[in-house]
């Protein structure tokens, strides 16, 4: 069992070795964003605990990338400030789970020992995303609804994927524009505007599915079950 801890405060990151130790964690230590996702590249970790405020790169963005790589390693992110859009970009770029500093040694390893009993999903590449009678193959382009694929143009089809990965959460404008663009570099060009043109149009062609995309104002989007 061995973690990854990226944080640059010295006096926080020694309490927490002390306490993973007393727990009996082995663990790295890097007070850098940049070599935080170095070592996250040469994999080998149970467990990554990021601090958001690092230098080099900030702690999203280090787990933006380790998810575009395709990894499901566990990440819990630490942040100086109780902020919600923190946590919202935080949660929408894929952490396991949250911790506000000054938090208790207590707590952090609850928090580690629950992630680490949570296991393993299944690799998100090679599974079919479900949600309700939409469906997303990892093998092709479009998004079915029962048995059909529905008619959606690939920018279409393209935002409703990224929504169907992240169904019951909210996504931010930008991080389905992020996803886009990792997907495609095409889209690396588009606007917010031109997500809410897509999302205005799917929402029309997902009327009879049961499923809508909510508006979730200041944030995003939440793609969800239609009430009744
Ligand atoms: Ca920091």
């Amino acid at each position: 069992m061995k973690l990854l801890l990226a944080e640059d405060d010295p006096q926080i990151a020694n309490a927490v070795l002390r306490a993973l130790s007393r727990a009996g964690v082995q663990a790295d230590w890097v007070t850098r964003g940049d070599d935080a996702d170095d070592a996250l590249k040469a994999a080998g970790f149970d467990l990554a605990v990021l601090d958001i405020g690092l230098p080099g790169r900030d702690g999203i963005e280090v787990l933006r990338r380790l998810r575009e790589r395709g990894s499901d390693l566990p990440v819990l992110l630490l942040t100086a400030r109780d902020d919600v859009r923190d946590r919202v970009l935080g949660l929408d770029a894929g952490a396991d789970d949250y911790l506000v500093k000054p938090f208790d040694m207590v707590e952090l390893e609850a928090r580690i020992r629950a992630l680490l009993r949570r296991g393993k999903p299944v690799a998100a590449a090679s599974r079919v995303v479900r949600f309700g009678r939409l469906s997303l193959h990892a093998d092709e382009a479009g998004v079915r609804l029962d048995d059909q694929m529905l008619e959606l143009s690939p920018r279409e089809a393209g935002v409703l994927s990224v929504l169907l990965r992240r169904a019951g959460r909210v996504i931010s404008k930008s991080a389905v524009l992020q996803e886009l663009a990792a997907a495609d570099t095409s889209a690396m060009d588009l606007s917010d505007a031109t997500v809410e043109v897509i999302v205005h149009r799917l929402r029309r062609k997902l009327e009879s599915t049961g499923a809508e995309v909510h508006t979730v104002r200041g944030f995003g989007y939440l793609l969800r079950q239609r009430d009744g």
